[in-house]
């Protein structure tokens, strides 16, 4: 193994805007000083979009090796509209092909990760009926495409959306075929809403213990970091600026210090770009902070 730089063993960055073309997305990761970055390969708001044309697919390539962002640093989100356990059957199908259509996209651009809410019930199927249609639905994107990994986002608990709590989470990876391609990224306002509390070093502590003993800590692939406008288990899904909400610095301070956030994307979704040099700034210098008193 070659020696990593320790400031490169945390990988931080934002969800930056891909107008112009998903090629644009490294150059916006780059001006506020990350090292990882999320983006929508296609308008998350739309059912279809026109295949990706094959010079900004290079040229997306080409800015990423010119930059140093590796795919595993790169958290592409799929479409608000697709329903992975929609409870009608038009619904899903058309979900289905839309997820499957992302994660080619994805792989077309050479990415091996695709973050996705898990599914709605919309008070038409139980939680059970939901979670499995999820979990098939990931079943037969594995099949349709190779090499990208499933990346789960628990949610804040909003209306019928499964996800929040981490037993959902579970009961998706347990019916997926390919535990290799399956994992989880935590969202810490949609964590802390969901009713997990992160607003101290101790309640940091005993909310990821929670999550390593019922989802595995092994699973984690990728983080949104943000604060929360709304209050612990409020079930209402409202990201803050860093430090601004009711989780506050030291649940953010402690991912930054902690090693087992290593190596993963941890990707702002606060609601102020012009802030997101300073936080990802701030949570730099915690991590160098924990290297000098190790
Ligand atoms: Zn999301
Ligand atoms: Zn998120």
């Amino acid at each position: 193994m070659t020696m990593r730089s320790v400031s490169q063993n945390k990988y931080i960055g934002a969800h930056v805007s891909a107008a112009g073309g998903v090629d644009q997305a490294p150059l916006r990761a780059r001006e506020i000083g990350a090292n990882a970055f999320a983006l929508f390969t296609k308008n998350q708001r739309q059912w279809v979009a026109k295949p990706l044309e094959a010079k900004t697919i290079s040229a997306f390539k080409a800015n990423c090796k010119m930059l140093g962002f590796a795919a595993e640093h790169i958290l592409p989100h799929d479409s608000y509209l697709i329903n992975l356990g929609a409870p009608e059957a038009d619904k899903l199908e058309k979900s289905r092909a839309a997820f499957i259509d992302e994660m080619e996209r994805c792989q077309q651009l050479g990415l091996t990760l695709l973050n996705f809410h898990p599914g709605s019930h919309l008070n038409k199927i139980s939680e059970q009926e939901c979670l499995a249609t999820i979990a098939e639905s990931i079943n037969l994107a594995h099949q349709a495409v190779p090499d990208v990994i499933a990346v789960i986002e628990n949610t804040a608990g909003q209306g019928s959306n499964l996800g929040w709590r981490f037993e959902h989470l579970a009961e998706i990876i347990e019916q997926v075929d390919d535990k290799s391609r399956v994992g989880v990224c935590l969202d810490t306002c949609h964590t802390f809403a969901a009713g997990y509390d992160l607003s101290s070093l101790e309640a940091c502590e005993t909310t990821f213990s929670e999550f390593d003993r019922v989802v595995g800590m092994h699973y984690l692939r990728a983080m949104h970091i943000n604060d929360s406008k709304s209050k612990l288990g409020s079930k209402v899904d409202r990201h803050h600026a860093l430090g601004k909400g009711e989780i506050g610095w030291s649940c953010f301070e402690y991912i930054a210090k902690d090693a087992r956030f290593d190596g993963i994307p941890l990707i702002l979704e606060t609601i102020e770009p012009e802030l997101w040099a300073n936080e990802i700034k701030q949570l730099r210098t915690f991590h160098q902070q924990s290297l000098v008193t190790e």
